[in-house]
């Protein structure tokens, strides 16, 4: 059942015109992975290669990414990864609002047929999103640098207990040997806490957050 839904979304994904990023792309992202994956990894949008390739996280910051979880012990295929923009902004320039909004419902789509345990949002667009659609406000997520590393656990769409880890985008730690180790030490702690178990343990009401 979920694979069938699944391949009815990667279908529309890809035949996607519902917002002007149809009309750059060489080809939309959908996104790749387990279907059954307990971690998923959500970018902003794809990249040049991405766009070319046409799967999430194969240029640069995709190389970083890759061997930051093979440090850590995660293999690609371990886990599901996509973007909350599943087409290629001209120019690599952040997505507007109204391309995140039209995209948006494929996310969320995604996010309820995988059912993941963990999603690990890489950079403040996709922290920012996914945390709004779990109730909070966007001043109180908008900045990565604040919220990047804490561990929120929430049920999204009052149904779904899910642990949300912020973290920065492997693009911004290219240059940047301190946000690499960031990423790796946010990574390396939520994984941690997967593979103890500990990660059902202490469900926290939106409240407690703010
Ligand atoms: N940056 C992203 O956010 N996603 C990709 O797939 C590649 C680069």
């Amino acid at each position: 059942m979920n694979q069938l839904e699944y391949e009815q979304l990667v279908h529309e994904i890809l035949t996607c015109t519902k917002c002007p990023l149809h009309k750059y792309r060489k080809r939309p992202v959908p996104g790749e992975g387990k279907i059954d994956a307990d971690i998923m990894i959500i970018g902003e949008a794809p990249g040049e290669k991405e766009d070319e390739q046409g799967r999430p996280f194969v240029g640069p910051a995709g190389n970083l990414l890759t061997k930051i979880l093979s440090e850590i012990g995660i293999s690609r295929s371990d886990v599901y990864i996509t973007n909350v923009v599943k087409c290629r902004p001209p120019e690599n320039r952040d997505p507007t609002d109204e391309e995140i909004r039209s995209c948006l419902p494929y996310l969320i789509r995604q996010i309820r047929i995988i059912r993941p345990k963990i999603i690990i949002c890489l950079g403040r667009h996709s922290a920012r999103e996914i945390l709004k659609l779990c109730g909070f406000k966007e001043r109180e997520v908008s900045q990565i640098s604040k919220i990047r590393g804490r561990i929120f656990n929430v049920k999204m769409f009052n149904e779904i207990d899910i642990t949300i880890l912020p973290t920065y985008h492997p693009a911004a730690a290219l240059y940047n040997p301190k946000l690499r180790n960031y990423i790796y030490e946010d990574i390396k702690k939520i994984v941690e806490i997967y593979r103890t178990g500990r990660i059902d343990i202490k469900r926290k009401s939106i409240l407690d957050y703010l």
